[in-house]
C-alpha cells in the first residue's frame, strides 16, 4: 500500500540529509510503526507520504515514495486527501469548526459528496470512535484524549486507505494516549487501515504493530524488522 524505494531528503542549508537510502514496504491493512530520537526524521519520512515533503517544505525528495500506486511527489497534497488522512501530535491548531459534528463534516465539504451520505458517515465515525454523547459539544470543551479522536475522525470521514500519524499521544497524559492509541488498534484490526506511525508508547504499541521501523539519527542506517527484533536493537 505504501512504498518507499531508495528515499533521500535533504533540506536546504542543513549538513546531511533528514533520510537516506531509505527502503520500505507497508502492506494493506498492516500497522508500521516508526520510533527514534527527535530529530531523526520521522516527520519528514511521515511527511513524503502525505505529500508535504516536497510540496511543502522545501525539501528535496531523491527516490520514489508510493501509496496505493500514486506517487506522492506527482500528485499535490490536496490530490492525495482522498487517499492519505494525516494526523499530528496537537490538533488545536488545525481545528476549522466549532463543534464535533461540525468539524467531522467539515473534511468532506471539499470532496462534494451529497448531504445524505456526509450525514451517514458522520454518524458512523461518531459511533466508531465512541464521540456521540459528545456531537454538539464546542471542540475547546473537549479533553485532549477527545480531541485527537476527533482530529483522527475528521480524517477518516473520507474513508482514506492510510493514516499517517505523527506521534498523536505525545501532547497527551497516560490515560488519554490510551483512548487514542486504542482508536488506531481498532481501525487496523477492524476496519483494514494501514496506518503509519511515530509514537513514543512503545510498550503500548509494539504488541499490535506487524513492522517497526527504527531511525537512529545518529546518521547509521534504518533498521527494519520485527518489533521485538527491533527494540532489542
Ligand atoms: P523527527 O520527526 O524524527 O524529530 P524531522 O523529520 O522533524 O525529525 O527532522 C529531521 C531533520 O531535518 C532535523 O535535523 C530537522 O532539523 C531537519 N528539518 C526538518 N524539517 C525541516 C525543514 N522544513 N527545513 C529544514 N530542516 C528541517
Ligand atoms: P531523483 O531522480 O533522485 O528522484 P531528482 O533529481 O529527479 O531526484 O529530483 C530532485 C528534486 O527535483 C525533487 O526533490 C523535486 O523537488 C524535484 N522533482 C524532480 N522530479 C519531479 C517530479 N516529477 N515532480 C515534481 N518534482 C520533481
Amino acid at each position: 500500500m505504501i512504498t518507499f524505494e531508495q528515499v533521500s531528503v535533504q533540506y536546504p542549508d542543513a549538513a546531511g540529509p533528514a533520510l537516506s537510502g531509505l527502503d520500505l514496504t507497508v502492506p494493506e491493512g498492516e500497522l508500521c510503526l516508526l520510533v527514534g530520537p527527535s530529530g531523526a526524521g520521522k516527520s519528514t519520512l511521515l511527511g513524503t507520504v502525505s505529500g508535504l515533503v516536497p510540496h511543502f517544505t522545501g525539501g528535496r525528495l531523491h527516490g520514489r515514495v508510493t501509496v496505493d500506486g500514486r506517487d506522492t511527489r506527482t500528485h499535490r497534497p490536496r490530490e492525495l486527501a482522498d487517499l492519505v488522512g494525516t494526523v499530528g501530535q496537537d490538533p488545536r491548531g488545525h481545528f476549522t469548526t466549532d463543534t464535533v459534528e461540525d468539524e467531522l463534516a467539515y473534511g468532506m465539504e471539499s470532496l462534494g459528496l451529497p448531504p445524505e451520505v456526509m450525514r451517514q458517515r458522520v454518524e458512523e465515525i461518531l459511533d466508531l470512535l465512541g464521540l456521540a454523547e459528545l456531537r454538539s459539544r464546542p471542540l475547546s470543551t473537549l479533553s485532549g484524549g477527545q480531541q485527537q479522536r476527533v482530529a483522527i475522525g475528521s480524517v477518516l470521514t473520507v474513508h482514506p486507505k492510510v493514516l499517517v500519524l505523527d506521534e498523536p499521544t505525545s501532547a497527551l497524559d497516560p490515560g488519554a494516549a490510551e483512548e487514542v492509541l486504542a482508536v488506531v488498534q481498532r481501525l487496523v484490526h477492524d476496519l483494514g487501515t494501514t496506518v503509519l506511525m511515530a509514537e513514543h508508547r512503545l510498550e503500548r504499541v509494539v504488541q499490535y504493530a506487524d513492522q517497526v521501523l527504527l531511525l537512529p539519527g545518529d546518521g547509521g542506517p534504518a533498521v527494519l524488522g520485527e518489533p521485538a527484533e527491533v527494540l532489542a536493537h
